[in-house]
């Protein structure tokens, strides 16, 4: 991630208090196998982190089929598949293996090691910033836990690196704050290292954004942020059958930001809804399942929005009595019939009634029922003929 953009890596101790939590203990793990009495690796965590229980206490035993038994998780209802599992708040130890090896055990004497241990250290997060002309900032939130399922979550790791790459050339209103972070403990960590600078104006959270479901977007605690409102009207234009829900206080990291001390106004961005997809949480959720156009996609749903963020603003009509003769200002084309030209006649008969010093080219577009980006480019000829004027910045 530190090839694609300048992250800074930020260490929190073990055992420091954020907010009502406290760092844990940092858990690593160096090999892991379960061998049968031939000697023969049957399970190893070199052919996928998978096949361990994250959070595993270390372990060397020999163990007969039933003990064994007791320690391992599969799937009976996706027999080929290897759960994800994890046990962050207590002490045990588990591998994962398909079903369908797991019925091909034999009755004989294994060997399992973990070598891994529970120890004082850190929790680690990234964050990437974007200095834009003011302080006001937009957060944008990844969790980093289990990179190795795709979906769930290095989709959402390489979105956020492209968005902070695509930024990184473009002068912006707001200044943009990327954050890797684990799942809930990382956004506590960041919220309580944060807490009295905190200057977050709009917000999303992204993770499962490349499969080919949704997409889904869940709306802020506020539930009619700017960012809920940019995100719906994106999406009404680029995916009609668009999810889009109303905040429940249950989900990704937004539930930490939405919290009532907080109140951010930070919505959640997904595809197929976690939890929902077959995939969710197993070896199914790999490379094969991702594919770059949904992946593209998503990333322009995200950049629509922000440039709805960006771009909104206040006008205000220089001539309201009665309309402008717009064909003196050469911006009426006489030539009608194409729907790109009426569209865009429309919208300037909008700008120029609704741009009243109150109302903002997003308040424009909703009640249009008209594309931000035919708003937005009709307002900037209407503004370079002198019939707009700038308000303050919203
Ligand atoms: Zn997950």
């Amino acid at each position: 991630m530190g090839q694609k953009i300048p992250l800074t890596v930020r260490e929190v101790p073990s055992g420091k208090q954020v907010l009502d939590w406290i760092i844990p203990k940092e858990w690593n793990i160096r090999e892991a196998y379960i061998k049968n009495s031939r000697g023969e690796r049957i399970v190893d965590l070199r052919s996928s982190n998978l096949h361990v229980m994250s959070y595993s206490a270390p372990v060397h035993a020999h163990l007969g089929l039933k003990e064994l038994s007791e320690h391992i998780y599969t799937l009976p209802e996706q027999p080929d598949l290897i759960p994800y599992r994890t046990s962050y708040y207590s002490e045990n130890w588990a591998f994962c293996m398909s079903h369908a090896q797991f019925l091909s055990l034999e009755d004989d004497i294994y060997e399992v090691f973990i070598d891994s241990d529970l120890k004082l250290g850190h929790l680690t997060f990234g964050e990437a910033k974007h200095q834009g002309q003011t302080t006001d900032e937009v957060l944008l939130s990844a969790h980093i836990c289990h990179p190795s399922l795709a979906n769930d979550n290095c989709s959402g790791l390489a979105l956020l690196a492209c968005l902070a790459e695509r930024l990184a050339s473009r002068k912006t209103r707001y200044t943009y704050r990327f954050l890797f972070a684990p799942a809930t403990i990382g956004a506590i960590t960041w919220l309580a290292e944060n807490f009295d600078s905190l200057k977050i104006k709009h917000g999303l959270v992204m993770s499962c954004v490349g499969d080919g479901g949704g997409p889904t977007y869940k709306s802020s605690r506020l539930g009619d942020a700017m960012i809920d409102r940019a995100m719906r009207h994106v999406l009404t234009y680029s995916f009609p059958h668009a999810d889009l829900l109303d905040f429940i206080p249950y989900g990704y990291d937004e539930r930490q930001y939405c919290s009532p001390g907080f109140n951010l106004p930070v919505g959640l961005f997904q595809r197929s809804r976690f939890g929902t997809f077959p995939e969710y949480h197993t070896s199914a959720d790999n490379l094969d399942f991702i594919k770059p156009k949904h992946l593209a996609s998503s990333f322009n749903a995200i950049w629509d929005a922000i440039d709805v963020l960006e771009s909104n603003r206040r006008l205000l009509n220089t001539k309201p009595y009665g309309e402008p003769q717009l064909g003196r200002y050469d911006l009426y084309s006489p030539v009608g019939g194409d729907k790109r030209t009426a569209e865009r006649n429309m919208a300037m008969l909008w700008i120029l009634n609704l741009s009243d010093g109150q109302q903002t080219l997003l308040d424009i577009a909703e009640r249009s029922k008209l594309p931000f980006k035919v708003i937005r480019d009709a307002a900037e000829v209407l503004e370079s003929r002198g019939l707009l004027s700038e308000c303050d910045a919203n």
